[in-house]
């Protein structure tokens, strides 16, 4: 055997030589591997090669530089081909119309392999060489070709600079071209060293031997993908070709041309146009390569589908198969995300009735819907994206007239609330109004809440018994959930719960409207009653955001009701943080404390509620019978002289609040620990802001801030500060003159302008609109 030619075709061929050899143990179940150290065909290389070969190794090397593993190879130095015996046969099975399993296709190759005959064995051998040749014949001749037992391997060296995605692209046209084995095309790939010996039965050893090596051909590698691609569309056209006889191993390579600019990442750079896998190319041309796909898909004369919500149409674009679509027949293959150099990283499957895309990659294991695939390979910006699979799938998405309807009702209430932000005008209009939604967050909240019902239509849209109920936009989630959406998610329970009491208070005047469970789809209703049986157990609190709740257009008669209502709310000294059911029915009756509270309906004040209630009521009596006056901290001092075992009333709110929950775990926590004193009197205060507004309205106290003149007529001692609860009506006697008189100018004279009636009698603008709206009532 010529050793100089062999030594040749190692310096020549592969970076001056400089190789990577590994021997492995051959004919048995588990192989053994062995990294060599000699890195040259040398003479000291041959003699171990000898050596392993004598203990039942067989004897590679990596043709490719950079390492021993696919990832590490960076210099790809040559291209290779494997043409087996065994692949010959299976085609040939296959073609008999074998639909069996692998493996029982494999245990076929081999018993037909095994009785395959001398003279048989070297016809196989002779097609190869002429598929080599014909090849050569149209341009393209071998750098090298290495005889193996049972075929060749086939030698197209590169020139330096060579890709790695280059080298995938010219492997898989190769093993198509040549039905090579389809295993030989990593980039790590071990190939025979020629002059030694393939062991793998033993007892019929075959020496390796090179035959042709040609040093001076070498290939661009860009431009061998060119030509191997002409030569496949040309050898599908002649029919006497030998070569891509078997279209399993039509490429599904990756055929990614990266831009010239370096740097890119990988998952960014792919050039789709340039893919030449079914329908991928295609696709990528956009809404241009639309009608051609339509057709290629059997879908231009499909009937058109309507839908309403947007949510639907994606739903049912994930019900398209994927897999036809892109034109990709087998299961796994070479992601077209990245530059894989895994055959079978990418990966079409489809999960119940919905089809997705997953790369198997660390470097870049995407997982894709349809939607997710198309805004890839278009490179069209999300709404285009969208609006090309519903052309393709002649999807067409309508409204019904309810939703336009409610859509506008939204817009022009957004815009209408937008405008108390800075419009002067509708200060003056309803000044009770705009101070309760100037209060922190409050106007936004409305806004949002108007934003979230415009998401949600759609859907409300599609239930049909919608339309026979006739409901404005209601928001389709039970409150908590609206305001938890609103909210940024990682929100205290403490920012839902005064969000939620400000919707209450916005029920209250009219900015909202309340459904009562009864008169929803029935499919909502579901839904309520399951909210509200996995909330009950929180305590009553929760019981009110089960709740939903209608849009009502913001008309001025609905304004008006709005504004009277806030200024009720102000009047009565009620607060944000203190709106409750119980002032309600103290405050405005049953009926009004059903309409805002609906889902509390037949719900009694609890004992103990009730219990404090009377002793405030008893206690604040008591004070102003002595004294005149009487003001919170007063009577939250009393209250807490009372016999009263709070901490074992109260146990569950005091333990609602985290920060002290340890503390009365320890049954005998003391009665003067700071934090339960701390707790309590917070409470007690809070209880105060909540029942004082029915009190006042039941007695005919007043409630005021203390002034100089207060405090000498109450004779209220100077660390009292604040407001104070009173009985003398004093000084309301004199604005009720004030008042008298400014009705009586406008009535004498009713193109008065509110201004110059403030002018003449020397005082607000606000006070004068106020009396006078006063009088309307
Ligand atoms: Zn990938």
């Amino acid at each position: 055997m010529n050793k100089e030619k062999i030594r040749e075709f190692f310096e020549t061929g592969f970076d001056n030589g400089r190789i990577n050899f590994e021997y492995i143990l051959e004919g048995k179940k588990h192989s053994k591997v062995y990294k060599s150290k000699m890195k040259y065909y040398s003479k000291e290389a041959i003699k171990e090669f000898e050596e392993w070969n004598e203990q039942g190794y067989g004897i590679f090397y990596l043709p490719n530089g950079g390492g021993y593993k696919n990832e590490e190879i960076t210099d790809f130095r040559a291209c290779f081909v494997d043409m087996d015996i065994k692949d010959e046969l299976e085609h040939e099975i296959v073609v008999s119309g074998f639909t069996g399993a692998r493996n029982e296709l494999q245990e076929l190759v081999k018993a037909r392999f095994n009785s395959l005959k001398k003279e048989q064995t070297f016809r196989y051998k002779q097609s190869f060489n002429e598929r080599i040749i014909e090849l050569e014949e149209m341009g393209i001749p071998p750098s090298a070709v290495v005889e193996t037992k049972n075929g060749y391997h086939v030698y197209y060296l590169l020139e330096a600079g060579a890709q790695r995605h280059e080298f995938e692209t010219i492997e898989g046209l190769l093993i198509y071209i040549f039905n090579a084995d389809a295993a030989v095309k990593n980039p790590a790939r071990l190939l025979r060293v020629p002059n030694t010996l393939h062991l793998k039965e033993p007892n019929d050893p075959f020496t390796i031997k090179l035959g042709i090596f040609k040093r001076n051909i070498r290939y661009d590698a860009e431009e061998l993908i060119v030509r191997l691609k002409e030569i496949i569309e040309n050898v599908n056209i002649k029919m006497d070709s030998q070569l891509c006889v078997n279209s399993n191993k039509a490429p599904t390579y990756n055929n990614k041309l990266l831009p010239s600019n370096k740097g890119l990442p990988a998952r960014i750079g792919i050039d789709y146009s340039n893919i030449d896998i079914g329908n991928i190319s295609l696709i990528s041309r956009g809404f241009e390569g639309l009608p051609e796909l339509k057709s290629r898909l059997g879908v231009d004369n499909q009937p058109e589908l309507c839908y309403i919500d947007r949510n639907d149409i994606r739903q049912f674009l994930k019900r398209q198969n994927l897999k036809q679509l892109l034109g990709i027949e087998s299961d796994r293959f070479l992601c077209i995300f990245h530059n894989s150099s895994n055959s079978s990283s990418g990966n079409i499957y489809k999960y119940e009735d919905k089809w997705f895309y997953k790369c198997h990659s660390s470097r870049c294991g995407v997982h894709y819907d349809i939607v997710q695939v198309i805004e890839r390979m278009t490179r069209l910006p999300i709404h285009k994206a969208f609006n090309y699979l519903k052309q393709l799938y002649n999807i067409a998405e309508v409204k019904t007239e309810w939703q336009m309807d409610q859509e506008q009702l939204i817009d022009f209430n957004i815009e209408f609330l937008e405008r108390f932000k800075y419009d002067v005008d509708l200060h003056n209009n309803y000044p009770f109004l705009s101070k309760f939604l100037r209060t922190k967050g409050t106007l936004s909240l409305l806004i949002q809440i108007h934003e979230v019902a415009r998401r949600k239509l759609p859907q409300l849209a599609t239930m049909k018994s919608l339309e026979v109920k006739n409901t404005n936009a209601i928001v389709f989630a039970p409150i908590r959930k609206v305001i938890e959406e609103i909210l940024n998610h990682d929100s205290s329970a403490q920012n839902i719960n005064k969000a939620n009491t400000k919707v209450i208070i916005m029920i209250f005047m009219y900015l909202l409207n309340t459904i009562g469970i009864d008169e929803l789809p029935d499919e909502m209703q579901k839904k309520v009653k399951e909210y509200q049986k996995s909330s009950f157990r929180n305590g009553e609190t929760f019981r009110n955001l089960a709740r939903y709740y209608e849009i009502v257009s913001m008309d001025t008669e609905r304004l008006m009701l709005a504004e009277e209502m806030s200024k009720f709310f102000y009047s009565n000294h009620l607060t944000i943080s203190s709106f409750k059911r119980e002032q309600l029915l103290g405050l405005c009756g049953v009926e009004e404390a059903n309409r805002v509270f609906p889902e509390r309906v037949e719900e009694d004040i609890s004992e103990i509620n009730q219990r404090l209630s009377d002793l405030i009521y008893k206690l604040v009596i008591m004070k102003i019978g002595v004294q005149g006056w009487t003001c919170d901290s007063e009577v939250v001092e009393l209250l807490r002289m009372e016999n009263i075992d709070y901490k074992q009333l109260y146990k569950d709110n005091f333990k609602f609040n985290s920060n002290r929950k340890s503390e009365l775990d320890l049954l005998e926590v003391n009665d003067y620990d700071k934090g339960f004193q701390c707790w309590l009197n917070t409470f007690l205060l809070r209880k105060m802001a909540a029942y004082m507004p029915v009190i006042l309205v039941k007695t005919g106290y007043l409630k005021a801030r203390v002034n100089k003149e207060l405090r000498r007529r109450l004779n209220i001692p100077l660390h009292i500060k604040g407001s104070v609860y009173h009985q003398t009506v004093d000084s309301e006697e004199d604005n009720d003159d004030k008042a008298s008189k400014i009705r009586r100018l406008k009535q004498n004279d009713t193109s008065l302008s509110n201004s110059k009636i403030a002018e003449l009698m020397s005082c607000s603008r606000q006070y004068v609109s106020n009396v006078l709206k006063r009088q309307h009532r």
